[in-house]
């Protein structure tokens, strides 16, 4: 019995043995290791998409990480701030078709306009969907002032990803003033905060080891991180890591095949959390991110921002759907996943099933359509259809995980 064979044979592999995953790289072995966990996957969480609107916000950044299209030192970037009633008006039509939840994501600020703005946005979309649609947060390093004013005004989630979960290798991706142990303090505030707690990294980072790759999934669950959102590096041509892969164009397929395989060891290792196939994942292939369904990620966020500010969001070189409506994304979309033989869960919050059997029992804030505290029942975490919570005119069911 190969070690790999000893691995897939395992309920669950043990830390020592996500190297090992990561590093699969033979064809086969690479094909086995995704089916299982698509597999764990389809009875832990269930063969359902969770879309997440995603609106971004902003490309204004304080920030200048060395890999990012938007950083402040960019010059060659048309700036843009979307007028509050525009995205209230996209909110409004990610409601009215279904989508359970949004994203807002934006460059980094946090000057006191800025925390007003996410303030009033957070607080009009709660209103406009009568306290349905779960708001996601990615809107970077903030005070525990402002996580809280904002999980007050009725944001549950927050995405921050701590990039690398080395610290030496963070170093080398950002500017000095940069700081990686305050990135991991956030996320411990956030945390605290009540959110559910989303990160990830970059995947095929120059110089980053399979090593690397699995002290990442252990950093997920050792700082309770419920939702993961990693995608690969692409290199930007106007950033000072535009040339930091050599011969990238010749290494997307093995980039795309290794961020298959991170999708799919963390599946493996933490079969209850949320996992998003990154739009990052298109870039190397068309079907990037329904082969990231398919390697085990759970959720989806189609691009609702209007395309006229798109091309101004280019974090990476090659970001796809640059001219694409939110209407053509979602036709586009909705067909890619049901060939898959997926559903999506249209009127579901899709929370994640790891925070959901966390929190069992505690009245979580909001989501009622009454704006009464939510109810999480005691299902034991363990019941077929059983019933998690009641969100007024939408009810979500559980899937049996063992
Ligand atoms: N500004 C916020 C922050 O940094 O947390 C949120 C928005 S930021 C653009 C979202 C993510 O984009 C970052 O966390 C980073 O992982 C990713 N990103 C930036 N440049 C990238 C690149 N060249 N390749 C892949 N992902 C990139
Ligand atoms: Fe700004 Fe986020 Fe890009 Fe860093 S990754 S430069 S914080 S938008």
């Amino acid at each position: 019995m190969s070690r790999l064979d000893e691995i897939l044979a395992k309920p669950r592999p043990d830390p020592d043995d996500l190297a090992v995953l990561l590093g699969a790289d033979a064809p086969t072995d690479q094909a086995r290791v995704l089916a299982a966990a698509y597999a764990v996957k389809v009875r832990v969480v269930g063969p359902v998409v969770y879309f997440r609107g995603l609106f971004e916000l902003s490309n204004l950044c304080t920030k200048d990480c060395l890999y990012c299209g938007i950083r402040r030192s960019n010059q060659n970037v048309e700036r843009y701030s979307i007028p509050v009633d525009e995205i209230l008006t996209g909110a409004g039509w990610a409601y009215e078709q279904g989508y359970g939840s949004v994203v807002l994501q934006s460059g980094e600020r946090s000057d006191p306009a800025f925390v007003d703005l996410i303030t009033e946005l957070v607080t009009k979309i709660r209103a406009l969907s009568h306290d349905e649609l779960a708001i996601t947060l990615s809107v970077g390093e903030q005070s525990e002032a402002t996580y809280r004013t904002w999980f007050q005004a009725g944001a549950e989630r927050y995405l921050l990803r701590i990039e690398t979960s080395d610290p030496a290798l963070y170093r080398q991706l950002h500017p000095a003033d940069h700081s990686w142990e305050r990135r991991r303090d956030c996320l411990r505030l956030l945390h605290s905060s009540g959110y559910q707690l989303g990160s990830g990294v970059m995947i095929g980072l120059p110089g980053q080891s399979t090593e690397q790759l699995a002290r990442d999934i252990l950093f997920f669950e050792q700082e309770k991180v419920v939702m993961i959102g990693m995608g690969p590096f692409i290199p930007h041509g106007e950033t000072p890591l535009r040339d930091a892969i050599r011969n990238f164009a010749w290494k997307r397929h093995a980039q795309l095949a290794l961020a298959l395989r991170m999708i799919a060891a963390t599946r493996l290792y933490l079969p209850d959390v949320n996992i998003a196939a990154a739009t990052a994942l298109q870039t190397l292939a068309p079907d990037g991110r329904e082969q990231g369904l398919m390697a085990g990620a759970n959720v989806i966020m189609p691009n609702l921002t209007d395309p006229r500010y798109r091309s101004s969001y280019q974090l990476y070189d090659g970001k796809p759907c640059l001219d694409e409506s939110a209407t053509q994304c979602r036709g586009c979309l909705e067909g890619r996943i049901t060939s898959l033989g997926e559903t999506i869960g249209f009127g579901l919050r899709g929370d994640s099933r790891r925070f959901l059997d966390r929190n069992i029992g505690v009245a979580t804030r909001g989501a009622s359509s009454r704006g009464q505290p939510r109810a999480v029942e005691n299902t034991g975490g363990r019941g077929e259809g059983t019933e998690i919570h009641d969100r007024g005119r939408r009810r979500e069911y559980g899937v049996k995980i063992s």
